[in-house]
């Protein structure tokens, strides 16, 4: 028996049998020898894989060109001379004929010899091929496996998933009946895989460090997501007391479920609207069953991912349409798309960016793309008639940037007015405030925008220069840094001086510890996973909310992350004992 360490992500536990995933890592490929007759075979599947990723490639690059421009199909230009490298090649074919291995094995040796090269060579332009490489080699790799990418989503039987990483896409694709847990080696407790995995209720441990290299298909593993522990090969007492824990937690998940037609509010009355965020309509159920008031956060991207082409404004309408009517009388948020970072189209071939996370990605492609900000736009406003939607821009750095968006939204509706299309021609607008620049403006965008909404993972992530995805850093990533808490109140001070309601949609909100502080400082709704929200509703109603605030405020004074955590924690505990029994 092993028991690995990793960050919790997605709380319950499963036991079950290990499948491995590999999503086009070339960096493990086993050395599998072959005879000296099977050489040419090998050469002629190289040669194959290289011609068809020249057309693949030629045939991207046209498309850039035609849909966004000549300049941006030029990265194409240096994948396509990287392919065309004849010393690359060439090493490659002498590998296979003197070590008479596999092509794919000598392929993935001597990329990584000119991986390793061009990450030491002292030039910053030089340095950057070093992506173009990673690029290029996993395309050609892809080609000489001859395969489509591994599918999560058309599974046979239970398994846990054990991958190296999991992109926020192929963890969105996966068959939430078959893959009952899964594991990764990276990743942090706000990336998307992590919330993904939070709304398909699915248990998960991230940054493992080295679980892919540690099992292999059929092995049995404990996947605890409530502690961030994996057990490989658990014995009989521990997997008695894993099956015991698992009832007692689906006890307790139905005990919470009991508050579901209860109000949040706390013993004095202060009553705050709980909501749940979603990514695809059929969460719609379990939105309800865990008690939300609304969906505080509708991330509409995940409709433009595992796709080969965009979706139509018809197909959007439909599916926006059926969000509204389920929900009503109740309250949506839609967020417009917000691409880029880790979330990438599969339809587009976007070019490669050092900082994706800081590139052209939500509001700032939206603005550039405005024929499919549009098509969207059209969609959200035509199923606003069915319901109660709300819509806000993701990603607004700069007021400029929110009344833009505004005003390509006040074109589609005026176009559909003129067609005679019914819409909420009231609909409410806002912006999410995620970036500390907005934050720190939220006195002026307050006077232009209906509401905020803070996304508390980007704004950590922006604010304290910590990358959300990376497990290295995770210790970093602090919700009750007092310079988050001090932006946050920063933000509820100025939206209420213009008598507009803030809310929060980050994850902080489904930490009953960080949800108190929040409320404590005046916030109005708190929207998260729909999974976590009875545990926030309890702790709600546990508390007083005068002695919240003066909770808040003492809190503040503290200079770190932990001492106010610490604080606020041994505070509630006096407030509410029975909290924590859990
Ligand atoms: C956020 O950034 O807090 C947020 C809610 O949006 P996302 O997690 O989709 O970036
Ligand atoms: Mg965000």
């Amino acid at each position: 028996m092993l028991v690995l360490h990793g960050i919790p992500v997605s709380p319950g536990f499963a036991i079950g049998q290990v499948r491995v995933f590999h999503s086009e890592d070339f960096f493990s490929i086993p050395a599998i020898h072959i005879h000296e007759d099977e050489v040419p075979r090998e050469i002629a599947r190289f040669e194959e894989a290289l011609t068809k990723t020249r057309a693949e490639l030629l045939g991207i690059r046209r498309k850039i060109s035609n849909e966004i421009g000549h300049e941006h199909s030029d990265i194409f230009n240096a994948h396509l001379l990287i392919l065309e490298d004849r010393t690359l090649i060439e090493d490659v074919i002498q590998k296979v004929r003197e070590e008479k291995v596999m092509v794919e094995r000598a392929f993935s040796i001597v990329v990584q010899r000119y991986f390793h090269a061009f990450s030491q060579i002292d030039d910053e332009y030089l340095r950057e091929r070093v992506s173009d490489i990673k690029d290029i080699g996993r395309r050609i790799m892809r080609n000489l496996m001859g395969h489509e990418k591994e599918s999560l989503s058309d599974l046979k039987e239970p398994i846990i998933i054990i991958a190296h990483d999991l992109s926020p896409s192929e963890t969105a694709s996966m068959d939430k009946k078959n893959v009952i847990a899964f594991a990764t080696d990276i990743g942090g407790p706000t990336s998307h895989t992590a919330i993904m995995a939070r709304s398909l209720e699915i248990p998960a441990v991230v940054g493992l460090d080295r679980i892919s290299k540690e099992v292999v298909n059929g092995d049995t593993v404990i996947v605890d997501g409530t502690r961030g522990d994996v057990i490989l090969d658990p014995d009989t007492e521990t997997l008695d007391r894993y099956n015991r824990e698992e009832k007692r937690f689906i006890e307790l998940i139905s005990e919470l479920d009991k508050l579901q037609k209860l109000p949040a509010k706390t013993l004095d009355g202060h009553q705050i609207t709980l909501s749940a965020n979603i990514e695809f309509p059929d969460e719609i159920p379990s939105v309800l069953a865990h008690g939300a008031d609304s969906i505080g956060l509708y991330r509409t991207e995940y409709f433009y991912l595992n796709r080969p082409d965009l979706p139509t404004e018809e197909e959007q309408f439909e599916a926006y349409k059926t969000v509204a009517e389920k929900m009503a009388p109740k309250e949506v948020v839609v967020r417009t798309l917000d691409l880029g970072g880790d979330k990438f189209l599969s339809s587009m071939e976007l070019p490669h960016e050092m900082n994706p996370f800081l590139g052209w990605r939500a509001i700032r492609f939206c603005l550039t793309r405005v024929d499919i900000f549009k098509v969207q736009l059209r969609a959200v406003l035509r199923a606003s008639a069915f319901g109660h939607f709300k819509i806000m821009f993701p990603m607004i750095s700069t007021i400029s940037e929110f009344q833009k968006a505004r005003e390509i939204l006040n074109d589609a509706k005026e176009e559909l007015k003129r067609e005679g299309v019914k819409i909420d021609d009231q609909i409410q607008v806002g912006a999410m405030i995620e970036i500390p620049s907005a934050a720190v403006i939220s006195d002026i965008l307050a006077k232009s925008c209906d509401f905020f909404s803070i996304g508390s993972n980007d704004l950590i992530q922006y604010a304290l220069a910590v990358d959300r995805g990376n497990e290295k850093i995770a210790y970093l990533y602090q919700p009750t840094h007092p310079a988050i808490l001090k932006l946050v109140s920063q933000i509820i001070t100025n939206g209420k001086k213009e008598k507009k309601w803030v809310g929060i949609c980050g994850e902080m909100g489904g930490d009953p510890i960080a949800a108190l502080l929040l409320v404590g400082l005046g916030i109005d709704e708190i929207s998260t996973s729909a999974f976590v929200l009875p545990k926030v509703k309890k702790a709600v109603r546990s508390v007083r909310f005068d002695q919240l605030t003066k909770m808040t405020r003492k809190a503040m004074r503290f200079s770190t992350a932990e001492e106010i955590r610490d604080f606020a924690e041994q505070e509630i505990k006096k407030m509410a004992p029975d909290l924590f029994a859990e």
